[in-house]
């Protein structure tokens, strides 16, 4: 669901970051999807996983019209409907969910990876979905493995539910003798058609072995130890990023792999760290970055000079905006972020306009009278917001479709530009 929150209010300060661009924080109502949105693109990504929600009506309604947008072979998640019950019923509860696990399963022999994902309602808060997973662990280990993690839409945006399940692999991981030897670890879930052409792309590189967090099977949970050195491919998997780091992995500072020009700087960071010559990189990389460059060719009349105003919601923003800018000579007029994590964003922020308005976090009424103020030509926004904005006349683009869509890379440069050139034509065509 799209809920608002209310949050304890903060004075707003205008701040300077590296970039020298002034930040805004805000800290009143927000309006945001929650974690348990992760799961429609999770469940495509891990093919021997389940997502079992421990949640209410509200959160199977939610996933229903969520992975309803798209629909795909047989859903891998489903939610166990807690209802109202007082302390004593715990007992109860633990007991259902213990039942529903063994249905599941023996149902679903092809489930390797079982995750139990919390919500917020109150009756599933009171349920210690760690303990029922090392319960469960126990019945079902080696076969099965269980993990939670919580999707609660409680202080959260709705990628931070790939956050806690990644962040809740990460002591899966295997520390063995492949673990010892350098290796890449490309962090945050991919389409399968884009991890393929970054593989084949480091593959041409030498850098490498290169591993995939998430994997798309649990047997191929990469291996982590003092030699992994990590790329993020997305902006919102910082708790997961602590915990490789916990356990040895360093991180290869980049942009993110959106666009040509971060696509380029995010594999020159990887070739750079395995000591890659530069005629050997400029070699693998010219002919897709030549096709990229002449695919966001196509896009160009429409989107330069055009005006865009994000709205804080996917934590895509701050690259989207980067390349919107610096590759389609659109203006920023406010980009909004739920939170910026000041070094996994420090290349990317370096990258911006100077003067560039930034905020982070959310007081939606203050920002929507920004946005009237603003006049922006697109607006990139949640789902809630989307309807009120285009009844008002402006044009939006909602921010989880990014999300939705295989936008990394080289060969999806065209396509991120087209996203946001499509409601554009559209209204163009409308006032005609
Ligand atoms: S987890 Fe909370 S915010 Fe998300 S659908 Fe369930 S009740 Fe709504």
């Amino acid at each position: 669901m799209t809920a608002l929150f209310e949050h304890a209010s903060l004075a707003e300060a205008p701040q300077k970051t590296g970039a020298s661009v002034n930040a805004l924080r805000e800290r009143g109502q927000r309006e945001v999807f929650c974690g348990l949105t992760g799961i429609v693109w999770l469940h495509r990504k891990m093919q021997d996983a389940f997502f079992l929600i421990v949640g209410s009506r509200t959160c199977a309604h939610l996933m229903q019209s969520a992975a309803g947008v798209m629909i795909f072979a047989e859903p891998r998640f489903a939610t166990a409907v807690i209802d109202e019950r007082d302390l004593a019923g715990l007992a109860d509860a633990n007991e259902e969910l213990d039942k529903t696990v063994q249905r599941l399963l023996k149902r679903r022999p092809d489930i390797k990876l079982l995750f139990l994902v919390g919500s917020c309602p109150s009756e599933v808060i009171k349920l210690d979905l760690s303990r029922a997973a090392a319960r469960l662990s126990q019945t079902y280990a080696p076969d099965v493995r269980i993990l939670n993690y919580s999707g609660s839409g409680i202080e959260t945006t709705f990628t931070q539910g790939e956050d806690a399940c990644l962040g809740a692999l990460v002591p899966e991981l295997p520390q063995d003798a492949a673990a010892d030897a350098p290796a890449l670890m490309v962090v945050g879930a991919l389409a399968d058609v884009v991890e393929d052409q970054f593989r084949r792309l480091f593959e041409a590189l030498g850098v490498g072995p290169v591993h995939f967090l998430p994997a798309r099977t649990v047997d191929r949970l990469p291996p982590v130890g003092p030699n992994t050195r990590y790329l993020l491919a997305q902006p919102f998997v910082n708790d997961t990023a602590r915990a490789l780091e916990d356990r040895g992995a360093r991180r290869i500072a980049a942009p993110f792999p959106f666009g040509v020009e971060g696509t380029t700087a995010w594999l020159k960071a990887a070739a750079d760290a395995w000591g890659v010559d530069a005629a050997t990189f400029n070699a693998v990389v010219e002919p897709p970055r030549a096709r990229a460059t002449k695919a966001l060719q196509r896009y160009r009349e429409a989107l330069s000079d055009k005006s865009v105003f994000f709205f804080p919601d996917s934590q895509l923003e701050i690259p989207l905006a980067r390349f919107l800018s610096a590759e389609l000579d659109m203006r920023l007029t406010e980009v909004g972020a739920p939170y910026i994590h000041a070094a996994h964003l420090r290349e990317e922020l370096s990258l911006l306009p100077d003067g560039v308005r930034l905020s982070e976090g959310q007081d939606v009424d203050k920002q929507l009278d920004r946005c009237r103020a603003a006049k922006p030509d697109i607006t990139v926004c949640g789902l809630g917001l989307a309807n009120p904005l285009e009844a008002e006349g402006f044009t939006t683009k909602w921010a989880i479709e990014l999300v939705f869509t295989p936008i990394h890379g080289y060969e999806q440069a065209g396509d991120l530009a087209e996203l946001f050139a499509r409601p554009l034509i559209r209204r163009t065509r409308l006032q005609i």
